[in-house]
């Protein structure tokens, strides 16, 4: 399907409505305590065309997208989900060039120097979970050698690393960070379809489970509190989180990655009595989709975003959403109290009228 040649507004690259994908409850976990926190970092921003994040883009306009990286505390543990873009792009392996003739990297500190200038206690991150293995994302791996984490990446992400630069010419990482840190790679949920299984260096059983919209959701401290999802559309192996950020009553933030890049992609929620579908659809260029490896399990994917944005007790948060800059707070404050605070509604100010702005001209 991937090679396939697709058409600005093909009804493929339309996301399903939300009723029609089926819901299993969250779990509501054993401990009514468990939870995590989420802090959120800068790293370096990307600069690029527009049309190539979003089919609302004008022909020649600009944009800035954040690359965020979030700090999940859980008790005395913490986790880095992404490192976001590394601080000095002229140290990316060749292969990343071309990306970066066309998204010019405005370097900003690392997350992991941040934590550090911050006075945070960098021994409490046991986990790096990268969400895929894309540059604005992998950040630069040496940055945690001092407390030595182990690196967590999905399905099938390793695969295609290969060996590293430069005994492989076209890795995107360098083969020193194979060799210097410790990696587990999650399992393919249709080869573990219902069995237990373990990642080296944690404790306990895991397994993929259906949870919410989702067919293949991992409790990763097996206690409700935290959920790895797979959602491969955009690259083999992607993985978005489900944060369980307060308890009583339970909200959620979904950490959704790069399965959209633009938040009318996945906004306003259509109603599924409506006809219309006021969500713009993945942008073509050259008759390809170029942020969706697989188009068709992209804008699935695209749908379960606008599925988990339905309920009021969800926010979602991509990795490179640019209204949450001027609306949500860095790290070290957090993103916890996002419901009281009416951050879903700020960040998502204007969508609607937008898009029916965009109704009206056709
Ligand atoms: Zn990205």
């Amino acid at each position: 399907m991937a090679a396939d040649e697709f058409k600005p507004n093909d009804p493929r690259l339309r996301p399903p409505f939300p009723s029609e994908y089926p819901w299993t409850p969250i779990p509501t976990p054993a401990s009514d305590g468990a939870k995590v926190s989420i802090g959120l970092m800068e790293s370096s921003r990307i600069r690029g065309p527009g049309v190539a994040l979003s089919s609302f883009a004008k022909e020649g306009e600009e944009w800035t997208l954040p690359a965020f990286s979030f700090l999940v505390e859980h008790g005395d543990e913490a986790i880095l989900f992404d490192l976001g873009c590394r601080e000095d792009p002229e140290n990316f392996t060749p292969v990343t060039k071309p990306a970066l003739e066309k998204f010019k990297v405005e370097p900003q500190p690392h997350p992991v120097f941040r934590l550090r200038d911050g006075g945070y206690d960098l021994s409490r991150i046991k986990t790096v979970i990268l969400s895929h293995k894309h540059f604005d994302h992998f950040g630069n791996l040496e940055t945690v050698a001092a407390f030595d984490p182990l690196v967590v990446v999905g399905p099938g992400s390793l695969a295609g690393i290969g060996k590293g630069y430069p005994e492989d010419e076209k890795s995107i990482w360098p083969s020193g960070w194979l060799k210097d840190r410790r990696f587990a790679e999650l399992p393919q949920p249709t080869e573990k379809k219902g069995d237990k299984w373990t990642v080296e260096g944690r404790e306990g059983e895991k397994q993929w489970e259906k949870m919410a919209c989702f067919e293949e959701g991992v409790d990763w401290f097996g206690d409700g509190s935290f959920w790895l999802i797979h959602a491969p559309g955009h690259i083999v192996g992607q993985m978005m989180g489900l944060a369980r950020v307060t308890t009583s009553p339970p909200t959620y933030i979904l950490l959704g990655a790069d399965v959209a890049h633009s938040q009318e992609t996945y906004l306003p929620v259509p109603s599924s009595a409506s006809s219309s579908d006021p969500r713009g659809t993945e942008p073509v260029l050259n008759g390809k989709v170029p942020f969706l490896e697989d188009p068709v399990r992209g804008v699935h994917d695209i749908g379960t975003l606008t599925r988990m944005s339905a309920e009021e007790d969800i926010m979602v948060l991509l990795a490179h959403e640019a209204p949450a800059l001027n609306v949500l707070p860095r790290w070290p404050e957090k993103l916890d109290e996002w419901k009281e605070n009416g951050w879903k509604e700020k960040k998502q100010e204007g969508v609607e009228e937008r898009a029916k702005e965009r109704a009206a001209q056709v």
